[in-house]
């Protein structure tokens, strides 16, 4: 949608280095990793956030969830752990404003998340 950069990088028109996709959905690694393994999980289509999430989009996020499951047993964090995290908003500190989901791991993490 319009100068949106994750829709950019479903079109290709920006590279990502891929870890999973398929029809409606898109996983990437964090351009920026912040954790040994660091993944964006998003839906193709654009969402703005959590807040612009409608009934329809409840097996898409579904999916993205079983995706993350994947992705995590994929890179080899699945029994050691991970965290998931979505930031919405002003407040919750969200810049890129189309939804996804961070697969934070490869390192134990701090107990708190704020
Ligand atoms: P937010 O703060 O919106 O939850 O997270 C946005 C994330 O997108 C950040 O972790 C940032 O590093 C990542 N990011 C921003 N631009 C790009 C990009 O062009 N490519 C990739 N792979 N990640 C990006
Ligand atoms: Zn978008």
């Amino acid at each position: 949608m319009g100068d949106c950069i994750f829709c950019k990088i479903v079109e290709g028109e920006i590279p990502s280095n891929k870890v999973y996709e398929d029809e409606n959905i898109l996983a990437f690694k964090d351009i920026n990793p912040l954790t040994p393994i660091h993944i964006l999980v998003i839906p193709k289509k654009h969402i703005k956030s959590i807040n612009e999430l409608k009934p329809d989009d409840e097996i898409l996020i579904g999916k993205i969830f079983s995706t993350v499951k994947q992705i995590a047993k994929e890179q080899g964090i699945s029994e050691n752990g991970y965290r998931v995290v979505s930031n919405c908003g002003e407040d919750g500190g969200q810049e890129v404003k189309h939804l996804h989901f961070h697969i934070l791991g490869g390192k134990k993490l701090g107990t708190k998340i704020v």
